[in-house]
């Protein structure tokens, strides 16, 4: 790609700011309330993983009887001891995601 095609073609990510070619980016619309714009891949990969989260943590939590609940193999006591000892970040529902798929990995 020479550099004249860049600068026509050079937009800056919505969500990172990165100057990207608008040729391999998306439109942003989907995911910012149609304020325009595009995603790199990078980011629009992001927001994908963030939204399958979203959808098998919001389904586990349902599986389990609610936001209050929690799943007796992965116990609260369990995800209180990994952030008390700063391995986790996430909350309650999607580290309990993750733990459902390395079991699932392992088994
Ligand atoms: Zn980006």
């Amino acid at each position: 790609m020479n550099e004249r095609d860049i600068d026509k073609h050079s937009v800056n990510c919505y969500f990172c700011g990165d100057l990207e070619d608008e040729r391999e980016c998306m439109d942003a619309d989907e995911f910012n309330n149609n304020d325009g714009g595009s995603i790199c891949p990078a980011c629009l990969q992001s927001v994908q993983n963030d939204i399958e989260m979203a959808k098998a943590s919001f389904k586990l939590k349902e599986e389990a009887g609610g936001y209050w609940q929690e799943n007796s193999d992965f116990p609260l006591r369990n995800w209180m001891d990994e952030v008390q000892n700063e391995d986790t970040r996430q909350g309650y529902w999607e580290w309990l995601v993750e733990k459902m798929e390395e079991a699932e990995e392992d088994a």
